[in-house]
C-alpha cells in the first residue's frame, strides 16, 4: 500500500484535484478530477489513473448554496472511502497569494494560517478558497500534514525595480508592490527546461503562460527577473475575461463621469473584459478561432499584439533572449496565437517553423531562429506534489 498526496487546487468557481504517488515523482496520478460550476450548479467530474471516468453522485443535491467548504467535505468523504491502491498521507494546496512573507513552500499550522488570512486582501476573490478548503480537510483529518504552495513565491527572487511601483514610497513599504503571479507554472517549466534546452535553460528565458488567465516571466537562470502580473492578477496581457494592463485614468473616468462603483468597475475588469468584451462573443479562444464575426478576429489580434509588445518588454528587462515557452491552453493548442505572435517577432530574431508550429511540435522556431522557440505543456498539480513530498 503507497502513500498518495491529495493535490488540490481550489479556484474561484472550481476545485480541481488529484491523488499523486507521495513516492516517485513523474508518476502517474491514481486519480485527477474537478468540481466545477460552484455558485451556480456544482458538478462533478474524475478519471482513474487507465483515463477511464468514475461515476459517483458524491455530489447529490448539492446547489447554489455548497460552498468551497462543504465540497471539499463531500469530496473526502468520498476518497476516503475509495479504494485508490494506497491511503492519504498529505495535502497539498494552490494559495494564490503568499504575500512578501512566503517565497516557496510550506507545512501549514496555525501560524501559517494567521498569515494567509492577512493576505486575503491581496487575493479576496481567490485566496479565500484555498483557505476554505485547507480548514475544511484540518477538521476531518487533523493530523494530516498539509501543504501551502503560492503562485507568488516564485517570483520573489525579482530584483526590487521590477517590483516597484512608481507610487509614494509609503504605499511600496506596506505592501503595494508588483508580485506576479501562475509562480506554480513557471516554477515546473523551469525544472524541465534544461531537458529542452540543456546548457541554453540558464540564458534569457520568456515563458508565456497563455490560458483563461494570461501572463508571462522573463527569467534568467530559470529565476523569474520579471513578470506580466503585477500587484493582482489584472495586470498585463489581455486575457480570457480580464483586461489587463489599462490607462488607469480609464478607472477614474468611469468613476467619476460614467456612475460605475468599485464593485462595478472590479466586474467590469475581471469577468466582462479581455478577449469576451473585445469580440462580444466568447472568452474561448477555440470559439473566436472558429468565429467569422470580425470582432472575433479584432479580439484574437488584440490579444496577439499585446502578448508581443509585453514579450519585446520582457526581453528588454532581460537584455536580449534566447528562447521563448509557450505553455497554457491556449500557449500549447493555439498555432495561430502562437503565429501571429512569433510574426511580430522577427526584429527580435524570432524565425517560427510554421510546419513544426502546425503539428505543435515541441520545438516550432527554424534551425537558424536567433531565439529557440518551444511549446511545453505545464504541470501546476506536479509541482505541488513534488513540494508536499519533500517537506513531508
Ligand atoms: P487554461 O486556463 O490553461 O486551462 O486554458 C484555457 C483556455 O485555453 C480556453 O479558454 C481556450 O481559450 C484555450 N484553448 C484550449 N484548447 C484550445 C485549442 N485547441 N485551441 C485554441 N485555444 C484553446
Amino acid at each position: 500500500m503507497t502513500d498518495l498526496i491529495l493535490v488540490l487546487n481550489a479556484g474561484s468557481s472550481s476545485i480541481k484535484f488529484a491523488l499523486h504517488p507521495a513516492a516517485g515523482s513523474g508518476r502517474k496520478p491514481a486519480l485527477t478530477g474537478e468540481i466545477g460550476g460552484i455558485g451556480t450548479a456544482p458538478q462533478f467530474k474524475a478519471r482513474n489513473a487507465g483515463g477511464e471516468s468514475l461515476d459517483t453522485e458524491v455530489l447529490a443535491g448539492a446547489d447554489a448554496t455548497a460552498d468551497h467548504a462543504a465540497l471539499v467535505a463531500r469530496l473526502l468523504d468520498w476518497l476516503l472511502a475509495g479504494e485508490w491502491g494506497g491511503r492519504i498521507s498529505a495535502a497539498g494546496h494552490r494559495v494564490v497569494h503568499g504575500g512578501r512573507q512566503f517565497d516557496g513552500p510550506v507545512l501549514i499550522d496555525a501560524k501559517v494560517m494567521q498569515a494567509l488570512e492577512q493576505l486575503v486582501p491581496l487575493a479576496p476573490l481567490h485566496q479565500p478558497h484555498s483557505l476554505a478548503a485547507i480548514r475544511a480537510i484540518a477538521e476531518r483529518l487533523p493530523e494530516l500534514p498539509q501543504v501551502a504552495c503560492f503562485d507568488t513565491a516564485f517570483h520573489r527572487t525579482q530584483p526590487r525595480l521590477a517590483q516597484l511601483f512608481a507610487l509614494p514610497r509609503h504605499l511600496s513599504d506596506e505592501g503595494i508592490i508588483r508580485y506576479g503571479f501562475h509562480g506554480l507554472s513557471y516554477h515546473y517549466i523551469a525544472g524541465v527546461l534544461p531537458d529542452h534546452l540543456g546548457k541554453r535553460a540558464d540564458g534569457r528565458i520568456i515563458v508565456a503562460h497563455l490560458g483563461n488567465g494570461a501572463s508571462m516571466c522573463a527569467m534568467k537562470e530559470r529565476r523569474s527577473i520579471a513578470t506580466s502580473m503585477g500587484f493582482t492578477a489584472l495586470d498585463g496581457l489581455m486575457m480570457g475575461r480580464r483586461s489587463g494592463s489599462i490607462d488607469p485614468g480609464v478607472l477614474i473616468h468611469l468613476q467619476e463621469n460614467k456612475g460605475l462603483d468599485v464593485a462595478a468597475v472590479g466586474r467590469l475588469l475581471y469577468s466582462e473584459s479581455g478577449l469576451y468584451g473585445v469580440s462580444g462573443i466568447s472568452n474561448d479562444m477555440r470559439d473566436l478561432e472558429a468565429s467569422a464575426d470580425p470582432h472575433a478576429r479584432e479580439a484574437i489580434d488584440l490579444f496577439c499584439y499585446r502578448a508581443a509588445l509585453e514579450l519585446s518588454s520582457l526581453a528588454a528587462a532581460l537584455e536580449g533572449l534566447d528562447a521563448i515557452v509557450f505553455t497554457a491552453g491556449i500557449g500549447e493548442h493555439s498555432e495561430m496565437v502562437r503565429r501571429l505572435v512569433c510574426a511580430r517577432l522577427s526584429w527580435l530574431g524570432v524565425a517560427l517553423d510554421q510546419t513544426a508550429n502546425e503539428a505543435h511540435a515541441n520545438r516550432i522556431s527554424t534551425t537558424d531562429s536567433a531565439v529557440d522557440v518551444l511549446v511545453i505543456p505545464t504541470d501546476e498539480e506536479a509541482v505541488i506534489a513534488e513540494a508536499a513530498r519533500h517537506l513531508i
